[in-house]
C-alpha cells in the first residue's frame, strides 16, 4: 500500500488541455473517487497514475518515489476497466493467476492467492469456468480478483460497474466497499455516477473541464458545495437552481419575493439589483398547509406538473406560476397531489445557496 501524490499535473493532447493544475495527496489506504461529467479529465488522471499516459508537466509520486519516468508495469498498480477484458480461453482460476505467472511468482504462492481472492469475492464455485459461462457481474468480480491477486500498492478502477444492470451494480458496489475495508489498499475510482461517488468515497474529487472544483468528504461536499457546478452535480434529484435578483432586501425569484433575514443580508454583501442564481436542494423545500399559505408573505407559488411516488418519499416537479421555471421538491411518501394543483412552498432559508450566474 502507498500514498499517491500529484503535484500540478497537466496533460495536453496537441492543442487540447485535458487536465491542468491537478494536485492532491491520497493518504495510504484511503478510497478516493474522481467524479465529474464525461470529458472532464477523470480517465486521463487515472491513466497518468497508471503510467498509460505521461504527464505533460507536474510530478507524480507513488509512496515516496517520483514515478513520472517509471514504466507502467513497474509502478506496482493494478487497473480495472469497465470492459473487464478477461482472457476468454482461460478459466477463472487461470485468469486470476495470469498476472502472477507473468511475474514468475512461485506456483504454490499463486495457488494460495487464487484461493484467497476467490474466497473474498465469492468466486470459489466458479474457478473452473470460462468467462463466457459467467454473468456480467461475475466477470467483473473476476477482473477485480485478477487485479487484487497481484497485491498492488494502488488499485485503480475506471467505471468498473457501468456495464452492470442496476441491481447488480448496487450489490457489486457494496462488495467493493467491503473489499476495501478488508484489504485497505489505496484505491482511486473513476465514475460519472454521483451515487457511486457519494457511497464509496472517503474523499471525492469533483472535476470539470480538466480542473479540480472541490475535494472533500461526501457529506461535506454535499452540504457545502464550492460552486454551482458541484452543487448541481452531486444530489439526486439535483439541487434546484433558480435565476433571481437581489432587491428590496429580499430575493426576487421570477416576480415572487422571498424576504431574507438580516443576518443573511449581512453575510451576502450583494448589491441591490444584482442578478444571481439561487440554489436550494429538493429536501429543503416544504409545502405549506392552506392556512399557512394564506398568512405567509414569504412563499413561492407553484403549479404541480408531475408527481412521482417512490414509496418512502414522493418527488414533485412543479413550475413557478410566474415564470414556468421548474422546481424539484422531495416530500413524504403519503402526499396526495395531482398535476394542476397549486402549492405554496416554504424554503429553508438556512439552506439557500447564492451562485454567480456566469
Ligand atoms: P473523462 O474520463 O472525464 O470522460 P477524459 O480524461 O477521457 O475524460 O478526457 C478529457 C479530455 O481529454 C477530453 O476533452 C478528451 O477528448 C481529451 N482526450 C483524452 N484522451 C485523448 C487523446 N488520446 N487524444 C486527444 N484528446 C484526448
Amino acid at each position: 500500500m502507498a500514498k499517491v501524490r500529484l503535484e500540478d499535473i497537466k496533460r495536453r493532447f496537441n492543442n487540447v488541455t485535458a487536465i491542468e493544475d491537478i494536485s492532491f495527496e491520497i493518504p495510504d489506504g484511503e478510497f478516493w473517487v474522481l467524479v465529474g461529467p464525461s470529458g472532464c479529465g477523470k480517465s486521463t488522471i487515472l491513466r497518468t497514475i497508471a503510467g498509460l499516459e505521461s504527464a505533460t508537466s507536474g510530478k507524480l509520486f507513488i509512496g515516496d518515489s517520483l514515478v513520472n519516468n517509471v514504466p507502467a508495469r513497474q509502478r506496482d498498480v493494478a487497473m480495472v476497466f469497465q470492459n473487464y477484458a478477461l482472457y476468454p480461453h482461460m478459466t477463472v482460476a487461470q485468469n486470476i493467476a495470469f498476472g502472477l505467472q507473468m511475474r514468475k511468482v512461485d506456483s504454490k504462492i499463486i495457488q494460495e492467492r487464487v484461493v484467497n481472492v476467490a474466497r473474498s469475492l465469492s468466486l470459489e464455485q466458479l474457478l473452473n469456468r470460462k468467462p463466457k459461462q459467467l454473468s456480467g457481474g461475475q466477470q467483473q468480480r473476476v477482473a477485480l480478483g485478477r487485479a487484487i491477486a497481484r497485491e498492488p500498492q494502488v488499485f485503480l478502477l475506471d467505471e468498473p460497474l457501468s456495464n452492470l444492470d442496476a441491481q447488480l451494480r448496487d450489490d457489486t458496489r457494496a462488495e467493493l466497499k467491503q473489499l476495501h475495508q478488508e484489504l485497505g489498499i489505496t484505491t482511486i475510482y473513476v465514475t460519472h455516477d454521483q451515487v457511486e461517488a457519494m457511497t464509496l468515497a472517503d474523499k471525492i474529487v469533483v472535476l470539470n473541464r480538466g480542473r479540480i472544483q472541490q475535494i472533500g468528504d461526501p457529506q461535506n461536499i454535499y452540504a457545502r458545495p464550492a460552486n454551482q457546478m458541484v452543487a448541481a452535480f452531486l444530489g439526486n434529484p439535483p439541487m434546484n437552481i433558480l435565476p433571481a435578483i437581489y432587491k428590496d432586501d429580499g430575493f426576487d425569484v421570477s416576480g415572487q419575493l422571498l424576504a431574507i433575514p438580516s443576518y443573511m443580508q449581512d453575510n451576502l454583501r450583494l448589491p441591490q439589483g444584482q442578478n444571481f442564481n439561487l440554489g436550494i436542494r429538493p429536501e429543503h423545500i416544504f409545502i405549506n398547509e392552506p392556512q399557512q399559505a394564506a398568512e405567509n408573505q414569504n412563499q413561492l407559488v407553484v403549479e404541480v406538473k408531475v408527481v412521482e411516488p417512490l414509496g418512502r418519499e414522493t418527488l414533485i416537479r412543479a413550475a413557478l406560476v410566474k415564470s414556468a421555471a421548474l422546481l424539484n421538491i422531495q416530500t413524504s411518501g403519503n402526499v396526495r397531489l395531482h398535476p394542476g394543483d397549486r402549492l405554496s412552498l416554504q424554503l429553508d432559508l438556512n439552506e439557500l445557496f447564492v451562485f454567480d450566474p456566469k
